[in-house]
């Protein structure tokens, strides 16, 4: 067995030159930032950025803070990971503070894993600083709970990512339970199979079920169905990435009006 004795984190250290942070920026809105995160960010020599992550939160970086895009878009690949990882560490080598700035938490379908390994494994030091997940801050700024007292007593957080193949090998089972709320990331594409496989694993077709495009952003997207209608709603308002799919009964835990009176919903 092993024990940690605590000590002060390397996130709660100040950033040195030749070090590299890896920063969740949160799901878009500045105000989701945390306050370890902007503190890096104020700091940062070069940021090795995401597509995820938004102008405003950009816009706080130092000036003279250099600025290299490694986003990539679902199936086009821009940079492989492997060129980040290298990018990365030679940055840090050339003596900066540089900062790897990503949408949301690292460690949440961000790959962060795998580029502190890596970082590591060269000798470099490595600050890890959490974010808000999409799930997280999509479903509140939209009035969904992810769990609520008898309605949901689970939540489960999945990617919908099809392997390269085209196949979505998830394990179907595990997502029936019909008091469990289910996020997918990255799944609008496969979206059809997603709803298929979850009315076939024995989920009610009448589930409720959300789309959220942009959460956090001005022009943040909600659309609301069920298992059965989703797919069609879709095509119906053009949903593309990035967008949550949210499965279960908590998504009607708020009344429209209820909404209104919360300030998610604009009144008619
Ligand atoms: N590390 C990120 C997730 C990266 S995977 C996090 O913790 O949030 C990328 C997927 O996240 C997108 O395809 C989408 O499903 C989801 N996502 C990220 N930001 C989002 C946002 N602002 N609105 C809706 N979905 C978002």
């Amino acid at each position: 067995m092993t024990s940690f004795q605590y000590m002060p984190p390397l996130h709660k250290q100040s950033f040195k030159t030749g070090e590299v942070a890896l920063v969740g920026a949160g799901p878009g809105d500045p105000d989701l930032l945390t306050l370890q995160a902007f503190r890096f960010i104020k700091q940062a020599d070069v940021v090795i950025y995401d597509r995820l992550v938004s102008q405003e939160i950009m816009a706080l970086l130092p000036s003279n803070c250099e600025r290299i895009y490694v986003g990539k878009k679902q199936a086009a690949h821009r940079v492989p990971q492997e060129n980040i990882n290298k990018l990365l560490v030679e940055h840090a080598k050339l003596n900066k503070k540089v900062l790897r700035l990503k949408g949301g938490d690292p460690f949440i379908f961000g790959r962060g894993g795998e580029e502190a390994q890596f970082i590591i494994s060269q000798g470099i030091a490595c600050h890890i600083v959490p974010g808000i997940t999409a799930a997280s801050a999509c479903t509140s700024y939209a009035g969904i709970p992810l769990t609520h007292r008898k309605v949901a007593r689970s939540c489960t957080f999945i990617t919908g990512n099809m392997q390269d193949n085209g196949a979505l090998d998830l394990p179907w089972q595990t997502l029936n339970d019909p008091e469990q709320t289910v996020v997918f990331y990255m799944g609008i594409k496969s979206l059809p199979t997603i709803t298929k496989q979850l009315i076939n694993a024995g989920r009610c077709k009448n589930t409720p079920a959300a789309l959220i495009r942009k959460g956090s952003h001005v022009d943040q997207q909600v659309v609301k169905g069920s298992l059965e209608t989703l797919e069609a709603l879709v095509t119906l308002h053009n949903i593309k990435p990035p967008s949550l799919i949210v499965i279960g009964n908590v998504i009607n835990t708020f009344a429209d009006v209820q909404l209104q009176n919360l300030g998610y919903l604009a009144p008619e």
